[in-house]
């Protein structure tokens, strides 16, 4: 359930899964007006569907709509997938911190989120879940740097002494020992011009993600690579983030196989 929702790459993944795994059943697209959200959640049960995904714009409003949410999505303040319980109550999840974890690991298997201090840019809701995950992960310090401060100051208060709250205009200042660095703002995706951040002081052994996957390869993680880091697109966060809750809904964890990638990376 999305507003709008027909870009969506969910339906590929999870019908790619349920196919692989030969289960009865189907993946689609809930175009759902905000007004009509609690309507429309409401109505999973009724309608026998096992659970679904929320994005944009609803994430944070459908917390309140459902009868129980992990602790985890509670800290990141958004749901991203709702699983309808047998007795038809609705529990909340939010896999995308794992599903961005997942990616780096992917990309890069000895990956440590303590290797050093992380560099993220954004404070919305990509970077909530991305925090949250980092410091999960034992990352002992966040940089959060965002257009607005303010957000990133409240990041720094909400989540405790390991984040810190860094000015746009510093931005190139706290590069220099970062071991990672993530873009979760929208800056670099298909329409929006590159985030404005030039990477000279950035060491070479640094880690470059970005959550946005159209295009794969944003400007920002063009650069990078140029300059030699090793960079890790949006793909696997979406990808990887899918996975639980395809075992919520099916019973089955699926992989993240090679055929997936291709089949979405044809639509990119
Ligand atoms: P959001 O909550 O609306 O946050 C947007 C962020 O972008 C805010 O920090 C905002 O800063 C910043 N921003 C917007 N315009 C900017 C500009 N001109 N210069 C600098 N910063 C700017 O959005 P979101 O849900 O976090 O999503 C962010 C991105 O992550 C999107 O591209 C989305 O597609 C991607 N995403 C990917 C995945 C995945 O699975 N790969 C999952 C979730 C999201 P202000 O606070 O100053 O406005």
């Amino acid at each position: 359930m999305g507003w709008p929702v027909s870009h969506s790459r969910s339906p590929l993944i999870h019908n790619h899964w349920i196919h692989k795994h030969d289960l009865n059943g189907a993946y689609g697209m809930f175009p759902v007006e905000p007004a009509q959200l609690e309507t429309a959640i409401r109505g999973l049960k009724a309608l026998g569907i096992a659970g679904c995904n929320i994005t944009i714009p609803h994430k944070v409003n459908a917390m309140q709509l459902v009868d129980w949410v992990t602790p985890l999505a509670q800290r990141i303040g958004a749901i991203n997938t709702i699983v309808v319980q047998p007795d038809g109550s609705l529990n909340g999840y939010n896999n995308d911190g794992f599903g961005y974890i997942q990616s780096l690991l992917e990309a890069q298997p000895s990956w440590q989120a303590n290797a050093g201090p992380a560099v993220v840019i954004g404070a919305g809701g990509a970077a909530r879940a991305i925090v949250v995950a980092l410091l999960d992960a034992g990352a002992n310090e966040v940089r959060v740097i965002n257009r607005t401060r303010s957000k990133a100051d409240e990041f720094a208060q909400e989540f405790g002494p390991f984040v810190k709250s860094v000015s746009w205009d510093a931005r190139q200042d706290v590069l220099a020992d970062a071991s990672l660095l993530v873009n979760t703002t929208n800056q670099g995706m298909h329409g929006q011009p590159p985030l404005d951040l030039p990477l000279t002081n950035l060491s070479k052994q640094a880690l470059v993600s970005d959550a946005v996957y159209i295009p794969l390869e944003t400007p920002l993680l063009r650069d990078a690579r140029l300059r030699g880091n090793r960079t890790v697109n949006g793909l696997g966060m979406l990808i990887h983030q899918a996975r639980p809750a395809f075992q919520a809904w099916f019973g089955v964890l699926p992989d993240a196989d090679e055929a997936l990638y291709e089949k979405i990376i044809k639509t990119i």
